[in-house]
């Protein structure tokens, strides 16, 4: 077995300096492509955070809220479209009682009834 000199041991020390420097680099590396794709979403193990495509508690993803249908103000002859803060009544009509308002109303209702039993006859 040859004498290693202190200059040879120096070389090897700084050689393994070198190959653990180089390990180190590359395992950090690795990290951190890891956590770049676990970000983007494209890692295998799941990050912090709601899952893509989930949008709130108790609905199920891809199905949007369903709005209500539009009403229209009850008054015969008016098209203008009833609003909740008027008590679903247009603004022009906001001002009309109460009790003439359930009566158009009323009086709507029964048309429509009344119409939807003559398309059925
Ligand atoms: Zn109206």
């Amino acid at each position: 077995m040859p004498r290693q000199s202190s200059g040879s041991i120096a070389a090897i020390v700084s050689q393994f300096v070198d190959q653990l420097t180089s390990a180190l680099e590359s395992e950090a590396l690795d990290r951190a492509r890891e956590a770049v794709l676990s970000a983007v979403g494209i890692g295998a193990r799941r990050g912090p955070g709601r899952p893509a495509g989930s949008r709130g508690p108790g609905r199920p993803p891809g199905r949007p809220r369903k709005k209500p249908p539009i009403q229209y103000c009850p008054v015969p002859g008016c098209k203008n479209r009833a609003a909740p803060v008027f008590g679903m009544v247009c603004s022009e009509h906001k001002d009309l009682p109460k009790s003439k308002i359930n009566k158009f109303r009323a009086d709507r209702r029964a048309e429509k009834a009344k119409a939807k039993a003559k398309g059925k006859a």
